[in-house]
């Protein structure tokens, strides 16, 4: 196995305190997860210096999560805001650098919330500007940036792989990826194999998560394909476990992503769940793909 597994933090806790810290690290590494993925909306709120302690005491890896606000929009096309959106993220891979993670994701191009107008050509233009300074900067720690694709209520720019890849082309950095998510593949795409294979190299992270959010398998989304398309696309990469209830909130997340009904209460279990699915999918496509290939 290549891919390193991963679990989103609000399968443990909505908050970053030091007892919810080393609380949502310490679970991710007795179930044997490769990384944890921190929401990093506001990176001030991340105590670096414990993170990182906290991180190699249970030997995990980490990646940082976000999606800019309207006052950070650097798709704005309003100078202000594309100035304290670059400043916001270069924060963010101040604290990627400082704590160690691999990868900064999430909606990075745009604020992270329902647009009620189209983007502009200027808008567009500006976010990869920014884009570009970010990622120069990324590569200087190591860091890959993932833009990852949301559905059309969540931003107004990149809501399918091919908008994604177009976009990371004019970026134009080995750095700058794509980071598609099947819960939100699920809602624009018209085919997410083909989406995940079309996207081939340019795919850097990945969510997995279900259509409710949700247990893996108990919604709608055909994983069976999802994952013979991870591995046709030949992607290495990350893939992290996205889910969340009401049972774990986080105020500002549970606004924005909608978090209204509880799919879910013991973490430990849903997390375990994940983890087995994935696996025994992954190993199901592998077999597959290499059983289909002529000699
Ligand atoms: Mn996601």
């Amino acid at each position: 196995m290549t891919n390193k597994l991963g679990v989103h933090a609000l399968v443990w806790v909505g908050g970053w305190s030091h007892d919810e810290c080393e609380r949502a690290i310490a679970q991710t590494a007795e179930l044997g997860f490769d990384l944890i993925e921190i929401p990093a909306l506001d990176p001030s709120s991340i105590d670096t210096t414990f993170t990182r302690r906290m991180l190699d005491r249970y030997h995990l890896g980490t990646t940082l999560s976000l999606g800019l606000d309207d006052s950070t929009d650097i798709s704005s096309g309003d100078p202000a805001k594309q100035a304290r959106g670059e400043a916001r993220l270069m924060e963010v891979l101040r604290v990627a650098g400082d704590i160690g993670a691999t990868h900064v994701c999430g909606i990075l191009y745009s604020a992270f919330q329902k647009y009620f107008e189209p983007p502009t050509p200027t808008g567009i233009a500006g976010s990869v500007e920014v884009l570009r300074r970010v990622g120069e900067k990324a590569a200087q720690h190591g860091i890959t940036i993932g833009l990852e694709v949301v559905n059309r209520y969540e931003s107004n720019v990149l809501n399918t792989a091919a908008q994604a890849v177009a976009f990371a082309r004019r970026v134009g950095l080995p750095n700058v990826k794509v980071h598609l998510d099947t819960y939100h593949m699920n809602i624009e795409e018209s085919d997410l194999e083909s989406a995940l294979i079309d996207t081939g190299e340019m795919l850097g992270y990945f969510h997995i998560g279900e259509s409710g959010r949700g247990y893996l398998g108990a919604g709608n989304i055909d994983f069976d394909r999802v994952f013979r398309g991870l591995v046709k696309a030949g992607y290495e990469g990350p893939i992290t476990f996205e889910s969340f209830s009401s049972a774990v909130v986080n105020k500002q997340l549970q606004g924005i992503l909608g978090i209204w009904r509880n799919l879910w209460e013991d973490g430990a279990d849903l997390a375990r769940h994940a983890k087995g699915t994935i696996e025994h999918g992954l190993k199901a496509a592998r077999e597959a793909h290499a059983r289909s290939t002529l000699p």
